[in-house]
């Protein structure tokens, strides 16, 4: 099949607009699946993209389409994670290809993550292709979607095709247009090699997988390739196609081609997202724009809740990183938690995810410290410090400046919702910049908000101030001065290190209140009584204190019930298993998550 017939594209949507459907249905519609290897959304292929209900690494597939004309086109469908912790994913994903197919659900219009990831298929030049579903709904809408469409991004929507991706209706259309409209890849096969790497990922038996797009060049198995950023070389084992269930060796991949590369490479750190590859013996001049590398926004100290566990945790983290780049840690001890690591995070998913998948994959149990963001702080003898970590928080008398992260937010609602998100916005620190309708009753509202507002439970907080009708979206808009200070918890005296955080002075007060109400909630009564206290910097400003309690639980219980006894004595050894010794004080494992979740 020559080059102009090569479609290059992504397909981009909110979360649950109906990207992984549509996927599914094209790749049924070019039968690159037997149907008895079918299965629902094959391109998310982790049980956990299913449950949180997103992707959350690129994958391509190569298919074929025979369309109208009689002619059969290769389809390169390359797969983005649909989640702004990944953005910059997103956007090599999008660097790969020529085009976008743009989903928007007939029900629910444009969305904050439909403008996001539109803005960055723009940014990439790409056409975009939008695509009306879920017309199968009885409350679908599509002429109001198509309108808003037309209003808000500013492309012509009125032959975009209306489909369900469910049903399978007017799918054709949609393939029908990507042979039309989406342009065939350019390029020069003799030029020097320059692949993109738009994923990666490690494979026990091939090491790292690098997929590509090859912008100008040819590869062959055998060549020695160049990776421009990290400066590797590496002999390809093979290359090809990926098809959906399978790869395809072909021996040779050229300018046009979305495929494959092995090379014996051990760790997907020497295959990143983002780098170029080039030949060693006839290297490109210039590597391909836009390659940074992944920067964790988001700290937080992870530990075994069993000690003795530490050596499986650092090895669960070490395989988890295989896989993963943007992951990092490193060892760290804290008085109350003993052995752990400092991780480093793209974002809030990212870290539930890599925490679910220790739990779930490798069957630790963890106690994982307040999230934290990184500070600017300039101390008064002029040197610059980055801390992610509250505990490495200066001495406040030596800070001449502190900095903070700040977000610019977009988050998209009904306009009844409009007071209750700029009260939430207000709450955490946003300054508005502006608000626009995107049609008679939805608003785009525009926030500046300080990251570290964002991090605890932002989401939360969102949906229900809005009953789960609002959407989200932020990028990182740089630093800027604030009154930070560090908040210390002392149990029984001591401090508990895990627990302190960073926080802006004008919510020190309040913050500190809850706490150490949550805190003495949360603590069992013991034989002693237990003063709990926070402070800033020595000086205390909330105390409560857990009363002491005679040992025995049972004597709750008068008499009779035998079952409910045995469930107390049980739920009393689930709570010790799960219990922390800080200093003579048994604290119970989601006590140290209490910072995070206080409204
Ligand atoms: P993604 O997050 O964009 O990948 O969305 P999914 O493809 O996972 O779809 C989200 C939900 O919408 C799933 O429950 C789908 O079954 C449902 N869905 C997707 N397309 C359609 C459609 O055309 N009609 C209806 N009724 N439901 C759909
Ligand atoms: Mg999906």
């Amino acid at each position: 099949i020559p080059r102009e017939r090569i479609r290059n594209f992504s397909i981009i949507a909110h979360i649950d607009h109906g990207k992984s459907t549509l996927a599914d249905r094209i790749l049924e519609q070019t039968k690159s699946v037997p149907l008895r290897e079918m299965e629902n959304q094959i391109l998310d292929d982790m049980d956990l993209e299913r449950e949180h209900g997103i992707t959350i690494k690129a994958r391509a597939v190569t298919l074929v389409y025979t369309a109208k004309d009689g002619l059969d086109y290769i389809f390169n469908l390359i797969d983005t994670p649909g989640h702004v912790d990944f953005n910059y994913e997103v956007s090599r994903s999008l660097a790969a290809c020529e085009g976008a197919v743009l989903v928007v659900d007939a029900t629910q219009g444009i969305e904050a993550q439909t403008l996001a990831n539109t803005y960055l298929a723009a940014d990439a030049g790409l056409e975009i292709l939008p695509v009306i579903n879920k017309i199968d709904l009885p409350s679908a809408n599509p002429d109001r979607v198509k309108k808003e469409i037309e209003d808000v991004i500013g492309i012509p929507a009125q032959d975009a095709p209306c489909v369900s991706a469910k049903t399978g209706l007017n799918i054709r259309d949609v393939m029908e247009q990507i042979v039309h409209l989406v342009p065939p890849p350019q390029g020069d096969a003799g030029a020097p090699l320059q692949a993109l790497i738009f994923d990666s990922y490690y494979d026990s038996y091939r090491g790292a997988v690098a997929h590509v797009r090859l912008k100008n060049g040819t590869v062959h198995t055998g060549d020695v390739i160049h990776m421009m950023a990290t400066g590797c070389d590496f002999t390809v084992v093979e290359c090809g196609y990926m098809r959906a269930t399978s790869f395809e060796p072909t021996g040779v991949l050229q300018a046009g081609d979305v495929g494959y590369i092995t090379a014996s490479i051990k760790e997907v750190k020497d295959a990143r997202v983002g780098d170029t590859i080039t030949l060693r013996d006839r290297p490109a001049e210039k590597s391909l724009p836009g390659y940074r590398a992944a920067q964790p926004m988001v700290f937080c100290g992870i530990y075994p809740a069993d000690g003795a566990k530490y050596p499986d945790l650092r090895d669960a983290l070490e395989k988890l990183q295989l896989n993963d780049a943007a992951l990092s840690f490193e060892p760290e001890t804290s008085v109350a938690l003993g052995f752990g690591f400092r991780c480093g995070f793209l974002g809030l998913l990212h870290l539930e995810v890599v925490q679910e998948r220790l739990e779930r994959e490798y069957h630790l149990d963890l106690i994982t410290t307040a999230p934290s963001v990184v500070y600017e702080i300039t101390l008064t003898d002029g040197t610059a410090k980055h801390i992610d970590n509250p505990t490495n928080y200066p001495d406040p008398s030596t800070i001449a400046e502190a900095k903070e992260p700040i977000a610019d937010a977009h988050i998209y609602a009904p306009s009844e919702y409009v007071g209750n998100i700029m009260e939430l916005c207000q709450d955490r620190r946003g300054v508005f910049q502006n608000m626009q309708y995107i049609d008679t009753d939805r608003v785009d509202i525009h926030y500046r908000l300080p990251l570290n507002e964002i991090v605890y439970d932002f989401f939360d907080a969102l949906k229900s101030h809005t009953r789960g009708y609002a959407s989200f979206d932020y990028e990182l808009a740089g630093y800027e001065k604030s009154r930070l200070v560090k908040l210390d918890i002392l149990i029984n005296g001591e401090p508990v290190d895990a627990l302190s955080f960073i926080i802006h002075e004008d919510k020190a007060y309040a913050r500190a209140r809850k706490m150490v109400e949550k805190l003495r909630d949360k603590i069992p009564r013991q034989l002693f009584e237990i003063p709990i206290q926070a402070c800033i910097g020595g000086r205390i400003i909330a105390r409560e204190t857990v009363k002491a309690l005679r040992k025995d639980v049972l004597a709750k219980c008068y008499g009779g019930d035998i079952s409910r006894k045995k469930k107390l004595l049980e739920k009393q050894k689930e709570g010790k298993r799960r219990m922390r010794k800080v200093g003579s004080v048994e604290l119970p494992q989601d006590a140290f998550l209490s910072v995070l979740k206080l409204d």
